[in-house]
């Protein structure tokens, strides 16, 4: 428990704004998306400054405090949850958009804007910053970068590491690593940025960053299909990115159970297609191009794919309002699912040809472990990244399924690791995938984590227990 003197020193430094303990504003720190874990920590602190970040961190190592550093808290790992005697360091002040430059295509934020604040303040000055995912309108920018969130244009732009020119973090030691240039060329030793992005808080806290803009999309064609099965969706995608100068931006694969799931919970939403099939797509294209070329490319590839037997049926949105519908089943998955009782989850990628094997072997063997069970497989499978989340068999008990986690993470991760793939695709390790890290990373790699880790934080203050076990 964080001392009546620890308090009284924070507050010292970030005056009575910056430090939250009255239990009702801490409470929404505490709570976690998936529900799996719950936070005991009892002072958030919320400092305005990089300076006021850096000050908190020396007097955290000074008093070997441990730091829960906080975003949106929308993490789905349970990277954000804080034990109690851990201070909650919440980004949600520093809010601001420090700088634009049109010219050079980039935008310098404060880690506490909200993603869908970046993306507003990119279009007002006609630009793209293509990050986009479901919970864009609370995670923040900094838990973005903290978890190289991937979302939706990943085939295209790629993930959060990808859309980074620079970084300012304030380190565990409480110095203040100024990395926040907008250089493209930069080759001096050791890049920190990249170990501070996808480090979860765990070697320090990004405090601002450099982000890369884009043209704006100015010609957009989407599609809702109806596949033959996985295999045939990766044979449209290949085709659609020949066939459309490579303009395909997302590409998301969704088993029938996943969209009843939202068809079924989700008010104002219906089915777009008359053809039931096991496999839909999501797609869409996009250039900064005017000129509506995209349409008909779309149209064309979905005519030379129907003629191959890979798809089924389709729709094109015709306005911006089919558009919006199309994507909504796609993003309501999550939530929809929730209504289906426990859900096992799973985020694992594996190389674009092994999707459909991928899919066959685990809905196997999972069938074997749990029969009954009702995989709720979507993704973004244009990078071979799936959701692949159980939801418990009709009927049957939550908490007894939901006691089958671990075994069934366990025969999903094999398959995964068996076919080269990546057992925490876009989500992170967190504290909910420590283990599985130790289980399947390999033993070199494991050493050197834990040596880059005791070295920039030897008190281990820096959000304890998440990532690697030490
Ligand atoms: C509905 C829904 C949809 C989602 N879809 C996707 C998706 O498509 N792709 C995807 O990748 N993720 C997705 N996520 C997961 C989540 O939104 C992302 O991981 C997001 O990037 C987390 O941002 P946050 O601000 O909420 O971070 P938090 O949850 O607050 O924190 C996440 C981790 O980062 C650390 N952290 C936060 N801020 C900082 C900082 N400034 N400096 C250092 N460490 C920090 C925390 O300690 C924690 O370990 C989804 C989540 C939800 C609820």
């Amino acid at each position: 428990m964080p001392t009546e003197a620890l308090i009284a020193r924070l507050t010292d430094l970030l005056g009575p704004k910056g430090v939250v303990t009255d239990p009702a504003l801490v409470e929404p720190h505490l709570v976690e998306w998936r529900g799996l874990y719950r936070g005991s920590a009892s002072v958030v602190v919320k400092p305005a400054t990089t300076e006021e970040v850096a000050a908190v961190v020396k007097l955290c190592a000074e008093t070997r405090t441990p730091i829960v550093p906080q975003g949106g808290n929308t993490g789905l790992v349970g990277g954000a949850v804080a034990e109690a005697g851990t201070v909650i360091l919440s980004l949600a002040r520093m809010n601001r958009v420090r700088a634009i430059d049109k010219a050079a295509y980039t935008l310098t934020v404060e880690a506490g804007v909200v993603l869908a604040d970046v993306q507003k303040a990119a279009e007002e000055a006609d630009r793209l910053f293509p990050l986009s995912l479901a919970a864009e309108g609370s995670c923040q920018i900094g838990g973005n970068l903290s978890t190289n969130a991937g979302g939706t244009a990943v085939l295209r732009y790629g993930n959060s590491r990808d859309l980074v020119l620079g970084i300012e973090a304030v380190l565990p030691n409480g110095e203040i690593y100024n990395g926040l240039h907008g250089l493209r060329k930069d080759n001096t030793g050791y890049d920190l940025r990249h170990l501070l992005i996808g480090a979860e808080g765990t070697l320090g806290i990004i405090t601002a960053a450099v982000l890369k803009l884009f043209p704006r999309p100015r010609d957009i064609a989407t599609a809702l299909v109806a596949v033959a099965d996985p295999q045939g969706a990766i044979d449209t995608l290949a085709l659609l990115r020949e066939r459309s100068g490579d303009t395909v931006t997302m590409f998301e694969l969704m088993s029938r159970f996943s969209i009843e799931t939202v068809l079924r919970h989700v008010p104002g939403t219906s089915d777009p297609l008359e053809t039931e099939s096991a496999w839909y797509a999501l797609i869409e294209l996009s250039s900064p191009r005017a000129g509506g070329d995209l349409q008909n490319a779309l149209e064309e590839g979905l005519g030379e794919a129907m003629e191959n037997g890979w798809v089924v049926d389709a729709a094109i949105a015709q306005n911006d309002t089919q558009r919006a519908a199309f994507r909504r089943i796609r993003e309501e998955i999550s939530d929809a699912q929730k209504h289906e009782g426990g859900s096992i989850k799973h985020d694992v990628s594996v190389p674009l040809a092994s999707v459909p094997v991928f899919l066959a072997r685990a809905d196997a063997a999972i069938e074997k472990l749990i029969p009954g069970t009702r995989p709720c497989s979507f993704g973004h499978a244009g990078d071979g990244n799936l959701h692949y989340n159980l939801s418990q068999p009709v009927g049957a008990d939550r908490e007894a399924f939901l006691q089958q986690w671990e075994a069934a993470n366990r025969v999903v991760h094999d398959i995964v690791q068996e076919l080269g793939g990546s057992f925490s695709a876009e989500h992170g390790i967190g504290k909910l995938k420590v283990h599985e890290l130790e289980h399947y990373k390999s033993p070199a790699a494991l050493e050197a984590m834990r040596q880059i880790k005791r070295a920039l934080d030897p008190y281990t203050i820096m959000n304890p227990g998440k990532v690697i076990a030490l």
